[in-house]
């Protein structure tokens, strides 16, 4: 979850992208818009990249930016947070806020959802209070037709007194409008007089007051009523931004701290206090938008979301909503185990079909045999070991994932778990940013931005990696059909294989939640802030797209990447296992050296190495496992699955051997992606480390008390 090309990996680090001004004849446009309203999707159609769409909120944490085409001219499309409101209380408000306001775009196009205008309102009218050159795109047109939701376009542009556009993007539907809109909009051909909100008596006076000696000083710069607004709000964060933009301090300048003066007396009299004054503007903008919302839309089914209340009834009940979110996860291992089988078999037998071919090229060529030993013994072989492995169970999987995510289900599993966060005194937000280290734990800290305090967020930061990502699921489902395939008969077999994942991941939120506890106790002491989460509508998936999205996205992305990494680490293992020192090969050595402490937390040398190769991606333990082994071991050719069992076996693998793996491959430190990930959202070295140790910590613990306990009572 939360993974695309663009989102995960290393590129996850360059999040921040620089806008390129000044290029004569190009535009900049900021796409704005509240979270999930399918900003993403308009992003992607018009600029052909492929950001991450889901339907949850708050995924989209970074800003993106991507090139279109219209007409004669060259746009700069910059997807900015989806916020719901401008009043920076968050990074993310913040961030929008500053690029609409500070980063000259030339047109602000707003994305707001048809089924719930009402909401996405206030985000509209905030910004027409910041600049005039807005489109708003009215966007999943057809989802407000089939809930029989009538929209009044023209009525609501009229009103607004920008150019309204309706959209529906998923298919593509109005973005031809919506980019002649914006053409017209930025060649400056008409002028637009938008919607002025009009605030209370007395704070109108205030602004009245003040706003003249502002406009004198800033000009045309800034919209001069909307500065004196957060002049008179007293927003410290704004301050400082107006501080850094304009190059001088507002509050400083002599005239407008004396009409600032007079306009607080205004307001004390009024008594209208910091909070009162802030409170009172946003229940201002919150009734001008459901007086617009009133004017302009129409249910002629008033029950429309009748349905979705239904199912949320069911699936976030306190009875079910549980057991039915294990069970879920259940059926998709269990799809995923039994669907892998067979097609890891053929890819296997046919990758190691090619391999024969390619020795006996070698040998016709009469090539030398360390040359052969690199490249098809160390390289290649190590390449078809992870695509024969990892590839069936990762097709599967993903789909399936990505189906839940894109029906709306995911907020629902956070809100079945927010009370157990509370309880930890975590935020609750942490299970949505836990859900995307699913995906990808790199991706999953920078989603943690969506929580506002500090505390909160480093402890989501440091207990991400307590969930498997891509790279480790694909690791953990390898281990399970490799080693326990065959032990269970029949059907039996990949039911217990479920079982055994679902209660690994289990585990995995049991952990994060107990650390999180743990660590609100000790060092981040504090007490959990509370939130409103949205439970977005179920959206019907687009299989055909979820199926492309996850295969190109997510399955190739994670094959390629444990592909680049996989080459070189088969090729330090193959030299590794061919230079010798006395009778020993320095793999031997390695293994050895290791072998006393590994054996403590139910390992082996073999084993630990291979955790400690695959710092730079997860994906390449398993195969580096297996080439150790293979370079140490009897088995010299292994041309079927159950091959592989008798090769771990062969290294005296028990049941207990393949338990401890997967449960230091839950719990051990995170990958050097997702490292320099914390460092780079924490800005700190310290809680790098702590985000390093406490999950090798609790792996070696309990792997240690696992291994002992099970071995004491003779179990293994
Ligand atoms: P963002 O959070 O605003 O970037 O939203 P996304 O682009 O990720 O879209 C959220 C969800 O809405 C995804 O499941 C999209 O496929 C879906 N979506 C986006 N636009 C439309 C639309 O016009 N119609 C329908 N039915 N669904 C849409």
């Amino acid at each position: 979850m939360g993974l695309t090309s663009q989102s995960s990996g290393s590129s996850v680090l360059q999040s921040e992208p620089k806008i390129i001004h000044n290029i004569p004849d190009k535009k900049v446009i900021a796409l704005a818009g509240n979270p999930n309203v399918g900003k993403s999707t308009v992003f992607n159609s018009l600029t052909g990249l492929n950001q991450h769409t889901g339907n949850w909120p708050g995924k989209t944490v970074t800003s993106a930016q991507g090139q279109y085409k219209h007409k004669d001219r060259n746009f700069t499309l910059v997807d900015i947070p989806g916020t719901y409101s401008l009043m920076a209380n968050s990074v993310e408000e913040e961030v929008a806020r500053d690029f609409i306001c500070f980063g000259n775009p030339d047109a602000t196009v707003i994305v707001t959802d048809a089924t719930c205008m009402e909401r996405n309102l206030n985000l509209v009218l905030q910004t027409l209070e910041i600049t005039a050159n807005v489109v708003v795109c009215v966007n999943l047109l057809d989802e407000a037709k089939r809930k029989k939701i009538n929209i009044n376009l023209n009525e609501l542009s009229r009103q607004l007194g920008v150019p309204v556009i309706g959209t529906s993007a998923r298919s593509g539907e109005g973005l031809n409008e919506l980019m002649d809109a914006v053409h017209e909009l930025t060649s400056k051909r008409k002028t637009y007089s938008p919607f002025r909100i009009n605030y209370t008596y007395v704070i109108e006076q205030a602004i009245t007051l003040v706003e003249p000696s502002v406009k004198e000083l800033i000009g045309n710069t800034l919209n001069s009523r909307w500065v004196t607004l957060k002049l008179l709000e007293g927003d410290k964060a704004l301050l400082r931004a107006l501080h850094k933009y304009l190059k001088y301090d507002l509050t400083e300048k002599f005239t407008i701290t004396k009409k600032l003066n007079e306009a607080y007396n205004i307001l004390r009299e009024a008594n209208i206090d910091n909070d009162q004054f802030r409170d009172t503007i946003v229940s201002d903008i919150v009734g001008m938008a459901a007086n617009i919302f009133s004017t302009t839309i129409t249910f002629e089914n008033q029950k429309y979301n009748q349905l979705d209340r239904k199912i949320d009834s069911i699936l976030t009940s306190k009875t079910f909503g549980r057991p039915i979110m294990i069970g879920l996860l259940g059926i998709v291992f269990w799809l995923t185990i039994t669907g892998a089988n067979t097609p890891s078999e053929i890819i296997f037998n046919c990758l190691f079909w090619i391999e024969d071919r390619l020795s006996d090229f070698f040998m016709w060529a009469g090539t030398p045999s360390w040359v052969h030993g690199i490249l098809v013994m160390g390289i290649y072989r190590t390449l078809a070991w992870v695509v024969s492995v990892m590839l069936p169970p990762m097709a599967i999987f993903f789909p399936l994932f990505t189906l839940l995510e894109d029906s709306g289900y995911l907020p629902r599993i956070a809100f079945n778990l927010d009370n157990y966060f509370k309880k930890a005194y975590a935020h609750g937000k942490q299970a949505l940013t836990m859900c995307m280290g699913f995906g990808c734990n790199a991706a999953g800290i920078i989603g943690c931005r969506i929580i506002d305090s500090p505390r909160e967020r480093l402890i989501a930061t440091i207990t991400n990696n307590f969930v498997p990502c891509n790279g480790r699921f694909p690791t953990l489902i390898a281990i399970i059909t490799m080693f326990f395939a065959g032990i269970a008969a029949g059907p039996f077999q990949s039911l217990l294989s479920a079982l055994l994942l679902t209660g690994i991941v289990i585990l995995g939120v049991v952990l994060t939640l107990l650390i999180s506890k743990m660590l609100s106790k000790t060092i981040l002491k504090g007490l959990p802030s509370s939130f409103t989460l949205e439970l977005p509508p179920y959206r019907k998936p687009q299989i055909g797209r979820v199926i492309v999205r996850s295969i190109f996205d997510r399955t190739l992305f994670v094959l390629g990447r444990a592909v680049l990494v996989a080459a070189p680490a088969g090729l330090v293992i193959w030299i590794l296992a061919n230079i010798h020192l006395g009778n020993l090969s320095l793999l031997s050595h390695t293994a050895n050296f290791l072998n006393p402490f590994a054996h403590l937390i139910g390992l082996d040398g073999h084993i630990l190495m291979a955790f400690i190769l695959g710092f730079p991606a997860n994906e390449i333990v398993v195969p580096i496992i297996i080439m150790s082994y293979m370079a140490t071991g009897n088995i010299l050719e292994l041309d079927s699955l159950d091959q592989l069992r008798q090769l771990l076996v062969s290294h005296n693998w028990t049941w207990l051997t393949a338990v401890c793996v997967m449960l230091f491959l839950l719990m051990h430190w995170p990958c050097g992606t997702t490292c320099l990930t914390i460092r780079k959202e924490t800005q700190s070295w310290k809680w790098t480390l702590v985000s390093f140790l406490l999950p090798t910590i609790t792996g070696v613990v309990i792997c240690f008390v696992v291994a002992n306990t099970v071995r004491l009572l003779g179990f293994a």
